[in-house]
């Protein structure tokens, strides 16, 4: 007999479920059910949709790790009852939040679709149905009693990418994300076309949910004109674990020898340092060039194509784990969930 998909469609905040304050004029979260009210069309998919909200809706800025753990808990304390799951999330750091969580998600073998909006649902010209409706759509995709698609995925202006491949390009546009190393999953058009050869594999081993995210990290993006003092001092930051250097290019950075020595120093000490590129699309080759060469030799780990979203987040969930430090490198240069080549 057929039964429609369940899907639960968490709300953490986000411009979607946003209302003007009359006195600022500025932007604010409001409550989940008024938002349930402007979507009748939700009564006409076929699936049962549950909801679940935080308790204070929040404008995603305002999202932290210990609010990624609350998602991850939500997903595990109703994995088994759902066969797919929709998180409303504010844009400006859905590509962190959806990172941080297809990490903690290990094993997945549901959907967990990720979406949100440019402008708030009540508006005239809102892209947050459409969203929010499609998205809905492919997270109750099943054949043959299975998920379609078993990973964490963020739903934007008709491409349904793999979230820890995405980073938002646009706070104007629709199309506000982009996956510059990575292919859509799902092309929402007349018809929603899969590009099923670029799916996760399907999953077998037990559903696994890590709650253990170490926020002693940092990004610093080089730029021409950063000394030794400043850096000096960011490594010398009291418990700090790893490091995202966002080089130029294929992975480079100055060939100057305090720049070497101070990350020398600092790889000495047990900071996990890896290399991403600044660029929006393209891979980290340490040794390409002679500005890279120097890193490779002193022990820098290589971020390959990932994105900085996926970088801190996956730094962070390895250091969570507590990786040894003898296979740090090892691990974080494998592909632990498609989020790099
Ligand atoms: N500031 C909002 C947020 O990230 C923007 C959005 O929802 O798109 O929560």
């Amino acid at each position: 007999m057929y039964s429609k998909p369940n899907i639960l469609l968490i709300y953490t905040g986000g411009t979607i479920g946003m209302m003007k304050d009359f006195e600022t004029g500025a932007l604010k979260a409001f409550n989940f059910k008024k938002l349930l009210q402007k979507i009748p069309e939700l009564k006409q998919l076929d699936c049962e949709i549950q909801t679940i909200s935080f308790e204070k809706p929040i404008d995603s800025s305002n999202m932290n790790p210990e609010r990624w753990i609350q998602i991850a808990t939500i997903i595990e304390e109703n994995y088994n009852n759902f066969d797919g799951f929709v998180v409303l999330h504010g844009s400006d750091t859905m590509s962190y939040s959806a990172s941080a969580l297809s990490f903690m998600l290990e094993n997945l073998a549901k959907p967990v679709v990720f979406t949100g909006s440019q402008l708030p649902i009540g508006d005239l010209r809102t892209d947050a149905k459409e969203n929010l409706i499609t998205a809905i759509q492919i997270a109750s995709l099943i054949q043959k009693g299975k998920s379609v698609i078993q990973e964490v995925c963020l739903y934007f202006e008709y491409k349904l990418y793999r979230a820890n491949r995405t980073t938002k390009i646009n706070a104007e546009h629709f199309n506000a994300f982009t996956s510059p190393n990575y292919p859509p999953l799902v092309e929402s058009g007349v018809h929603l076309n899969l590009n099923s050869a670029m799916f996760l594999p399907k999953q077998t081993k037990k559903f696994v949910v890590h709650k253990e995210m170490d926020d002693n990290v940092v990004i610093v993006k080089m730029f021409p004109g950063i000394n030794e003092s400043v850096l000096s001092a960011i490594i010398s930051i009291a418990n700090l674990k790893g490091i995202i250097l966002e080089t130029y290019g294929s992975g480079n950075a100055p060939t100057e020898e305090w720049l070497i020595q101070t990350l020398k120093k600092a790889i000495k000490n047990g900071l996990q340092i890896i290399n991403v590129t600044q660029c929006s699309g393209g891979s980290v080759t340490m040794g390409q060039y002679e500005t890279s060469m120097q890193l490779k030799k002193i022990g820098v780990i290589s971020g390959k194509d990932i994105t900085t979203e996926a970088a801190i987040t996956k730094l962070m969930y390895l250091l969570g784990q507590k990786v040894a430090p003898n296979v740090f490198k090892t691990i974080f240069e494998t592909s632990l969930r498609g989020e790099m080549q």
